[in-house]
């Protein structure tokens, strides 16, 4: 079928608006109409060069639609349904998946997505002339339609709005999942949260949530940690200017029980890890995706005290358990999602959301069709 999609076409160039060709889903795969999809900043590292995919290539992966279709064996799905499409594809077979965090799924799935094709190793796109268009992350959601792996989607209630439940098929589910599934936050300890951009946004309204107190946000830009005030953060760091590491243990007692780094940042990384106390139970948890061969340094002595560093992919969520939970929250109105989408774009406009996004003019943006 005929699609409207954003192409990237070179590195540092803006995405060219084209009709392409999509084909049909395969086995256990899923033909989605796309309603809304979010600008992740992971898209914005695939036009700078900073994530390695093969171009040219349909960027997008945090969408929310209606299944149009579905392939063979794809059973678990009916035409009509309404879902959201996640990063955290998996095979529900390997180690990984078997322990319970199918976000970390280390079997085809996951690296096909890097590869910029489906599982199967082979794509569904291509250009008028024929040339294949690479996939991101199985997705590919700024096209009006994606074929979509079966284990991709989660099924949502009718009642959600997709324009808002998009972002959980990629960074609120972060945020909010590093601190319900990862830190496992208790309600009355102290919480540090680096980069207020969705994920950390994200992060800071889950640990709202749970009852945190202090909740500390850290950002170079003041408009971003007014956005975190709104969304629950109680003191606002701003990089540029003070030392984060010894603001917060000047204002939390030495240091904060659970640290999130959301922004990929190395040097955050460090810091988030020195802004915990150094008490057992103290956790720092890395949701930001740097370099491949980036390092940083630590103190080692605060491991004799038993702080906890970890990495969190999606929020270590279980998607299909974890995002009509996640839903359900948030049409009760305690998870209050919808604060996240500051603005909306036609896929006409997605240059200009990218530009937002990158100035911190708006929290999320979402291009609906
Ligand atoms: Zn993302
Ligand atoms: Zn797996």
């Amino acid at each position: 079928m005929k699609v409207r999609a954003a192409v990237l076409e070179q590195l540092n160039t803006p995405l060219g608006i084209e009709e392409v060709e999509l084909d049909d889903p395969k086995d256990n795969e899923v033909l989605i109409k796309v309603a809304a999809t979010g600008v992740c900043h992971s898209d914005i590292h695939c036009m700078k060069g900073d994530l390695s995919v093969p171009l040219p290539i349909v960027l997008g992966h945090e969408a929310a639609g209606i299944v149009e279709k579905v392939g063979r064996n794809a059973t678990r799905l009916q035409p009509g349904d309404k879902v959201v499409v996640t990063v955290a594809t998996y095979c529900g077979k390997c180690p990984a998946c078997m322990m319970g965090v199918p976000s970390s799924c280390e079997t085809d799935p996951q690296t096909a997505m890097l590869m910029g094709t489906m599982a199967d190793g082979t794509k569904r796109l291509r250009r008028k002339n024929g040339d294949e268009l690479s996939h991101f992350m199985a997705q590919s959601s700024f096209a009006e339609y994606a074929v979509v792996e079966e284990s991709a989607t989660v099924k949502v209630r009718d009642d959600a709005p997709l324009d808002v439940v998009c972002l959980l098929g990629c960074g609120a589910s972060t945020g909010i999942g590093a601190v319900l599934n990862k830190a496992r936050v208790k309600a009355g300890s102290s919480v540090a949260v680096f980069g207020c951009g969705g994920v950390g946004l994200a992060t800071i309204m889950a640990a709202k949530l749970v009852g945190a107190h202090p909740i500390v946000a850290v950002d170079l830009l003041d408009s971003k940690l007014e956005m975190a005030r709104e969304l629950g953060a109680t003191t606002l760091v701003n990089a540029s200017q003070e030392d984060p590491v010894m603001k917060i243990a000047a204002e939390c007692g030495g240091g904060v029980d659970y640290s999130f780094e959301a922004i990929g940042n190395t040097a955050a990384m460090t810091q988030a890890f020195h802004s915990v106390y150094p008490r057992p139970g103290g956790m720092a948890v890395v949701l930001g995706l740097a370099p491949i061969g980036a390092t940083f340094p630590i103190e080692a002595w605060r491991f004799m005290r038993e702080v906890v560093i970890t990495g969190c992919t999606v929020g270590s969520i279980r998607p299909q358990l974890d995002i009509p939970r996640y839903v359900d929250l948030f049409m009760a109105g305690i998870l209050p999602l919808d604060k996240l989408v500051s603005a909306h774009y036609r896929l006409e406009q997605i240059n200009e959301a990218v530009k937002d996004t990158l100035e911190g003019k708006i929290m999320r943006g979402v291009i609906t069709f």
